[in-house]
């Protein structure tokens, strides 16, 4: 069993990194915690308002890309574990820019493995479902399935997955891989799909769905997101990949449907636009081993978190009176 005395989370001040150190913080054989978080247009330090004011919590503003810095910071916080959430992670952001996606999501991860292996600490990944690419209906993929990403996130995901298994095959390191579906939850960034139609429902905007809104994505609420990933810290074996998936799946429609009937907003909103080039039609990970292994389970129904989600979003996102 690893490790929980001072623990390093990349990407904290992002969505599921800040959820992850709050369950991280209810934890009692912690005695330390440091985000490491650049603070890119995608991360915000009010994610961490709360957390911050726990004596145990310490933030460093700064890269993963930076080796000094994050040798330094592993050495002089005594680090026992890492949970790397840190990433570029908009799908369409990366086909306007894949080159900052290699840079961070690749580079990065790169850089941080190399870290923790020189310090001896062990790492987990934390991945996406993406990296599988479409998955065909009837069907779910296993963690042995081949890697085919279809954008420029997705390629850059499985790449850093993929420098994580070789640092294991290389290097003997501690490494683990989780590979997590689709989340929602409070303090997601405005760009992605359910904040973004909650802003613009609230003004009485048009929704844009791409295409035929017909994509399936298994969604999972971010709390259970972050408990799987430290089952998967703490239960999981070397070497192996664990998925973290709620087996909740819905259409994009689906979603917008549902949250316009949780807005009491009309359906008219919704409009269809050009779909994403590479657009993946359904992603379905099989959680059985998660599920044997890990002793996790997401517990919270979509049918009850998401109405409770998107209220709690719209709360923030409200138009100034
Ligand atoms: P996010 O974009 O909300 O947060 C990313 C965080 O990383 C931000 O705080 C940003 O400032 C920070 N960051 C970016 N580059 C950095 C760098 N070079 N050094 C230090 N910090 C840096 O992302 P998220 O949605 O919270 O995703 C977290 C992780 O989970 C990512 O690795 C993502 O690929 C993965 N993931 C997300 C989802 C999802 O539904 N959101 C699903 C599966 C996997």
């Amino acid at each position: 069993m690893r490790n929980f005395q001072s623990i390093l989370v990349t990407g904290g001040a992002g969505f599921i990194g800040s959820t992850l150190v709050r369950k991280l913080l209810e934890r009692s054989d912690i005695s330390r915690l440091v985000v490491l978080d650049s603070l890119t247009y995608a991360g915000d330090r009010r994610n961490l308002s709360g957390p911050d004011q726990d004596p145990r919590f310490h933030f460093v503003e700064g890269s993963i890309n930076d080796p000094e810095l994050v040798q330094k910071l592993l050495k002089d916080a005594a680090i026992t574990g890492i949970f790397h959430l840190a990433a570029e992670s908009h799908v369409d952001r990366s086909i306007a820019d894949p080159a900052n996606f290699v840079h961070t999501n690749v580079g990065g991860t790169s850089c941080l493995l190399d870290c923790a292996r020189l310090a001896q600490v062990p790492i987990l990944i934390c991945s996406t479902d993406e990296v599988y690419g479409p998955t065909p209906v009837h069907t779910t993929f296993s963690e042995s399935d081949p890697l085919k990403p279809s954008s420029p996130y997705s390629a850059s995901k499985a790449a850093a997955d993929l420098m994580a298994i070789a640092a294991v095959t290389t290097y003997g390191q501690d490494v683990v891989i989780a590979r997590c579906t689709n989340n929602y939850g409070p303090r997601q960034h405005r760009e992605k799909l359910i904040p973004r139609f909650v802003y613009q429902a609230l003004r009485d905007e048009p929704l844009p769905i791409y295409g035929s809104g017909q994509q399936i994505r298994d969604w999972i609420h971010v709390d259970d997101c972050a408990l799987g990933l430290i089952a998967a810290y703490e239960h999981g074996t070397k070497a192996n990949v664990y998925h973290i998936g709620a087996s909740s799946e819905s259409t994009n429609l689906g979603i917008a449907r549902r949250l316009l009937k949780t807005l009491h907003k009309p359906e008219s909103l919704i409009t269809h636009v050009t779909d994403r080039p590479g657009h993946d039609m359904r992603y379905a990970l099989n959680v059985s081993r998660s599920l044997q292994i890990l002793g996790w389970k997401a517990r919270i129904p979509f049918r009850t978190g998401f109405s409770e989600v998107v209220r709690e979003l719209a709360s923030d996102l409200r138009p100034a009176d």
